[in-house]
């Protein structure tokens, strides 16, 4: 799967990690590439551009890690981010199958392997899940398509409804209900009639079959290799018909991928499987990490890079207590906590991460102690040169006025840092001398 959109981000990649150390201009060009490589792949223009912008920003803000190459450390921005793309807003949900019988509704043009889809899953659900399903093709117009879906039903052992020649496909959803109800089924799959094109007649039955059946789920099977245009049939099918989830087929194939990339970023709606062949069993939940993994066929990379940064966030804070512990704590460990701070989700988010902080944080917020407060300190400090980070006690009142003009605040805001500094590092000094700075520290990294 993702063979060529894989290949070409793997180029270019690969050029990127040989060398040591990186030049804007590298990360530029890189960069450039991967947006043709994702334009390539039939990504969307907004999308693939928004992608490489956020990689971009990333890159540029992010400190170096020991022991990895920057160009490593950028095959982990770009394999977060297609992560991030891929999974949207949240990740996609079990199927809703409680209350039952429960409908779900399979809709999608015809050749995309909706029948197959449709098996597969009622296989699933009756193997992994132990449910009672009963299949029923409404493809009036293909007494194949029906013969089909009776055939695999023998084959994986699924119930599917009787055929009765003659009836509408709402007749025999409504059949397939009822029958649903009677014979203590859990899920009802109705494989509903596809077309080679969206035309109006097709979405008028389906909307009336939705309408009888009131689906749980109406899932949309599109062939993964039709890229963008797998994207433009679900919004569609979305905007007639209304699609709880996205079934993408065929993405065992050389494909290029793009359709995956673009799909929760246009239409909203989660990719829920992907088909990975014509067996029985070659279908998947779909996992961001996964397919992000072979996008990029760069896992090991990845991997290193989050070992390496586990590795570095522990040295890092080894070093700090031991420096504690020696009653040192100058300027810059104040803005290291400050930054692991603002990196918790701020002021908010360090406190609701701590339990019964409710009131603390009314308490801090009225102080005056709040986001903006810490971004101002670390402003401050970044205004003092190298030897005032390490010895506060040089600043005297020039020095103090050329920092704070430096971070365009006032003396006094300054002055408060500083007592603030003092009143930790006599904290420090005392939690250092007993066994609490290994627990405090702990707690703040
Ligand atoms: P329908 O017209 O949408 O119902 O499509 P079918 O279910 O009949 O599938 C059409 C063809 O695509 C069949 O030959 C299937 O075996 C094949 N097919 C379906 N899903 C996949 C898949 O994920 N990978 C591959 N390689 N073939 C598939």
């Amino acid at each position: 799967m993702f063979e060529s959109l894989s290949e070409r981000l793997g180029g270019v990649f690969e050029r990127l990690t040989k060398q040591g150390a990186l030049t804007e201009d590298d990360v530029a060009t890189a960069l450039r590439e991967v947006r043709v490589a994702l334009l390539e792949a039939d990504v969307s223009l907004p999308v693939a551009r928004d992608f490489v912008k956020r990689v971009q920003e990333k890159a540029t803000g992010q400190g170096v890690t020991k022991s990895v190459t920057p160009g490593q450390q950028v095959v982990k921005i770009v394999h977060d981010e297609l992560v991030a793309v891929l999974r949207g807003d949240g990740p996609a949900d079990a199927l809703k199958i409680d209350n039952p019988p429960a409908t779900i509704l399979m809709v999608g043009l015809q050749g995309s392997g909706k029948t197959t889809t449709t098996a597969k899953l009622a296989r699933r659900l009756a193997e992994k899940q132990g449910k009672r399903v009963l299949m029923a093709s409404l493809d009036t117009n293909r007494p194949a398509a029906m013969e089909q879906l009776q055939i695999l039903g023998v084959q994986i052992g699924v119930d599917t409804l009787p055929i009765v020649k003659g009836e509408s496909a709402v007749q025999i959803a409504k059949r397939a209900k009822t029958q649903a109800a009677m014979g203590g089924y859990d899920v009802v799959m109705l494989d509903t009639a596809g077309r080679l094109h969206i035309d109006e007649v097709l979405m008028d039955e389906v909307q009336a079959v939705r309408d009888i059946a009131q689906p749980r789920e109406t899932l949309l099977v599109v062939d993964g290799l039709t890229g963008q245009d797998a994207v433009n049939v679900a919004a569609e099918f979305d905007g007639k018909v209304g699609i709880t989830g996205v079934v993408l087929t065929r993405m065992d194939g050389d494909g290029r991928g793009g359709a995956a990339l673009s799909m929760r970023a246009v239409t909203g709606k989660p990719i829920r499987f992907v088909g990975l062949g014509e067996k029985m069993d070659a279908i998947e939940t779909f996992e961001p990490e996964r397919i992000a993994g072979r996008i990029l066929g760069m896992g090991d990379i990845v991997a290193l890079v989050e070992k390496a940064q586990e590795t570095f966030e522990a040295e890092q804070a080894a070093r700090m207590m031991k420096r504690f512990q020696k009653g040192l704590f100058n300027m810059n460990d104040l803005k290291m906590q400050l930054e692991q701070m603002m990196k918790l989700g701020g002021v908010q988010g360090m406190m609701g991460m701590m339990p019964g902080m409710g009131k603390m944080q009314k308490a801090a917020e009225e102080a005056g102690f709040d986001d903006k407060f810490i971004r101002r300190q670390v402003a401050l400090i970044n205004s003092m040169t190298k030897k005032e980070r390490a010895n506060p006690d040089l600043l005297q009142a020039s020095r103090k006025k050329r920092i704070a003009a430096g971070a365009g605040l006032e003396v006094q805001e300054l002055n408060r840092l500083l007592k603030q500094h003092r009143q930790m590092a006599d904290m420090m000094k005392k939690m250092g001398k007993g066994g609490m700075m290994k627990q405090a520290l702990k707690q703040m990294m």
